[in-house]
């Protein structure tokens, strides 16, 4: 019997057709060249479908680090009786109310809880009156704006887009929404140089940063 192409998966003999050395004509062109043929696509979806394919599982994270421990804009002061929420400030909650009531220059929002079974953070108001409260305000004073060069970035909108993210995270990190993800191999095989990756807050951001790294499916 005449001798296979060497490429996996590829079913052209010697004999069939041109070849060079061990290779088919067909495949030593798309390896040399890098384009596909219109006659190797079938070959090649073949080969994809073969391929094992990565799947990354999300996993909770429970040491991810607070983060209000990297680098933030804005200043994040909350009180609260039970839960260990920072006073960024570390001026106490009245000094809070009076600088931002008086001559506050910057951008501010007030910062919502909405406390049941688990805690919620909002720049919105809840609509639950009974469970829910004002924890408190972030801000990002007009001095820091100036300092970072924020500014050209422009608007307060922009600003107040930034805080408002900055509120979400810590949210997400108070209520154990820390999340990694595990890639694997489908055919329950596990690479050598498989990945994984903590430290994301919600699980939208572990699963798009899992498909980012190459899985084509989440679990
Ligand atoms: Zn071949």
């Amino acid at each position: 019997m005449s001798q296979k192409c060497l490429v996996y998966q590829c079913e052209n003999y010697k004999g069939q057709g041109l070849f060079v050395g061990d290779l088919c004509g067909p495949c030593h062109h798309m390896i040399t060249t890098g384009e596909i043929n219109r006659s190797s696509m079938d070959f090649v979806s073949r080969l994809h479908k073969a391929m094992p394919k990565i799947i990354a599982e999300i996993v909770q994270d429970e040491c991810a680090d607070s983060p209000r421990e990297s680098d933030n804009l804005g200043t994040l002061c909350l009180f609260h009786r039970r839960y260990d929420v920072p006073d960024e400030s570390g001026l106490g909650m009245e000094w809070v109310q009076r600088f931002l009531h008086n001559d506050f220059k910057g951008v501010w929002l007030p910062v919502y809880a909405y406390d049941h079974s688990g805690i919620a953070l909002s720049t919105e108001p809840f609509s639950c009156p009974w469970d829910s409260g004002q924890l408190g305000v972030i801000y990002i004073t007009q001095e820091k704006i100036d300092a970072e060069g924020l500014e050209a970035q422009g608007l307060e909108s922009n600003m107040k887009e930034i805080l408002r993210g900055e509120v979400k995270t810590f949210g997400q990190w108070l209520n154990g929404e820390c999340y990694g993800y595990k890639l694997r191999y489908d055919n329950g095989l596990c690479g050598n140089h498989m990945d994984s990756c903590f430290g994301f807050y919600g699980r939208e951001e572990a699963e798009q940063a899992a498909r980012e790294a190459g899985a084509v499916e989440v679990i």
